[in-house]
């Protein structure tokens, strides 16, 4: 076996400060100090939840490197063991908000950045499209929605085109912010389903930021809980079930123990909310990489 390769990112001591109109310099996110390492053809599922407006998306627009974010006021950020300076195709994105491009059919959407990085990954046409097609496949759309426009399509539908996007460039980690939190609950599920299927076939670092506990504890291999705002990760749940490709998340999601599972992660929630800030302890800032949490996580 090789030798295991730097961390797949690491934050050190990461803060964000935002200058709003002139105002005095608003902090987002502080002390971030996080690692999650390069397991070998799996990439871990990292979720995060945390209240609204504690950084959650911002943590998530610096690891991908949104010039809008970059650099981080404190700190250091790094993927692969390289310093994060701008955007990458290995860090791709997906917003709540189905991002497809309303001018471009399906296809074309999922072939609008296997198109941009045509050159650098010496793709010849005829493969951008047989690579789009596979893609739509995968993400469960029918051969017939490829020719359709975004308008034609459901917010799930639109949900799996800009996934398919995504994950035809093979990237490293893919980073979510609230992908299904627009979506009716069985199309939600369904998605969940999707997720974990697809996760099993790519080798990909997942970082997901979700509203709902009880979708983090499902999806997620390790799950961060983030105090309010200046946001900052203050527990980390490692013994969460994980999920079975082959039990669908409806049913995974009926069993006892991952009720108790929920249960346990959101009782940590709402005693860090109600803590005083002082108690509220970023995990690793101690630099152990061991956690030091509120409300009893391991
Ligand atoms: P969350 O995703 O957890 O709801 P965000 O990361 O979106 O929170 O925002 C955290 C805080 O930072 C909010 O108060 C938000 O208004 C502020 N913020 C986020 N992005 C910017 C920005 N580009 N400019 C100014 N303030 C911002
Ligand atoms: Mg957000």
């Amino acid at each position: 076996m090789s030798a295991p390769g730097p961390p797949v990112l690491e934050c050190e001591g990461v803060a964000k400060e935002f200058v709003r109109g002139g105002q005095v310099p608003f902090l987002a996110v502080t002390d971030l100090s996080l690692t999650v390492a390069d397991i070998e053809r799996r990439g871990e599922f990292i979720c995060i939840v945390g209240p609204s407006g504690c950084g959650k998306s911002t943590l998530l627009q610096l690891i991908a490197g949104f010039d809008t974010h970059l650099p981080p006021t404190r700190g250091e950020m790094r993927f692969h063991g390289k310093p994060i300076i701008g955007p990458s195709a290995d860090r791709g994105m997906l917003f709540q908000q189905y991002n497809c491009y309303p001018h471009l059919s399906v296809l074309d959407n999922i072939a609008f950045g296997l198109r941009l990085h045509a050159g650098a990954l010496k793709l010849s046409g005829s493969e951008i499209i047989e690579g789009s097609m596979e893609w739509l496949r995968r993400v469960r759309l029918a051969e017939g929605d490829a020719r359709k426009y975004p308008h034609e399509l459901s917010g799930g539908m639109r949900q799996r085109v800009a996934l398919a996007r995504c994950l035809a460039l093979k990237p490293r980690c893919l980073l979510m912010d609230e992908p299904f939190s627009a979506l009716d609950e069985p199309t939600r599920l369904e998605m969940q389903d999707l997720i974990v299927d697809l996760w099993s076939q790519i080798d990909a670092t997942v970082v997901l930021v979700s509203h709902s506990i009880a979708e983090a504890v499902y999806l997620g291999d390790r799950v961060w809980i983030m105090g309010p705002a200046p946001g900052t990760v203050v527990a980390e749940f490692t013994h969460v079930p994980l999920p079975d490709p082959e039990v669908p998340s409806m049913v995974a999601q009926s069993e006892p123990r991952f009720a108790e599972c929920v249960a346990e992660v959101s009782k940590a929630f709402f005693t860090m909310l109600r803590a005083p800030r002082e108690e509220l302890v970023p995990i690793h800032a101690d630099g152990s990489g061991t956690n030091k949490p509120v409300g009893g996580a391991t």
